[in-house]
């Protein structure tokens, strides 16, 4: 019936998966506007694009009671793109200032002061919308604690990580622990809690 997209969280982009997989070109990519473009009348609510966005942007609508509903969650939907800017525990570096490449890790763990190090896998935009500003993350930490990040699923082995992201935790060269996977927003408290286990 209806295919919606929330743009205030979708970064509107050509890849979108939702358009790879849409089979009657209801969802595509308008070059001129440089938008994704919606056509109803082609859509048939078959729900693929639905499960093929990773952060929960495109939503497919079976009837107009339905259509109605998200519609209002979309409008009242209080975040903006802004959101997907903020650099977080679990995303890409958006700063260059706190990307590291991974051969760096061991001459910033060296500092005195506490080191936390993001690995993080560039092709998972889940994390963008779903983990906690780095900023809440370690408001309770020592002033002098460094941040950074960097792209690599090489390391994983290295740090006995389980599974991207990987918050690693250093200080003086030496790993106190690390933070496997993603964490909602909601569950920052877990989160605060386990930094402060590893550090104590
Ligand atoms: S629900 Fe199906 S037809 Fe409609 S936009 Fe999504 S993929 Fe295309």
């Amino acid at each position: 019936m209806a295919v919606l997209v929330n743009f205030k969280i979708c970064d509107n982009a050509k890849e979108c998966g939702g358009i790879a997989v849409c089979p009657t070109g209801a969802l595509s990519w308008n070059e001129e506007k440089e938008s994704i473009e919606i056509d109803n009348d082609k859509c048939i609510s078959c729900g693929l694009c639905e499960k093929e966005c990773p952060i929960g942007a495109i939503m497919v609508a079976k009837n107009s009671e339905e259509y109605k509903k998200i519609k209002k969650e979309i409008d009242e939907d209080p975040r903006t793109t802004k959101d997907l800017f903020v650099d977080r525990y679990g995303a890409v570096a958006i700063s260059d200032f706190f990307k590291i490449e991974s051969e760096e890790i061991k001459e910033k763990a060296e500092k005195d002061c506490l080191t936390l190090i993001e690995v993080y896998n560039p092709d998972v935009a889940e994390c963008l919308l779903k983990s906690i500003p780095i900023k809440e993350l370690t408001k309770n930490l020592p002033k002098d604690t460094l941040f950074y990040k960097t792209e690599s699923d090489k390391i994983i082995d290295e740090y006995n990580m389980i599974e991207l992201p990987s918050l690693l935790v250093f200080k003086k060269g030496k790993l106190l622990g690390y933070i496997d996977g993603y964490y909602t927003t909601d569950e920052k408290e877990k989160v605060i809690s386990k930094l402060s286990d590893i550090i104590k």
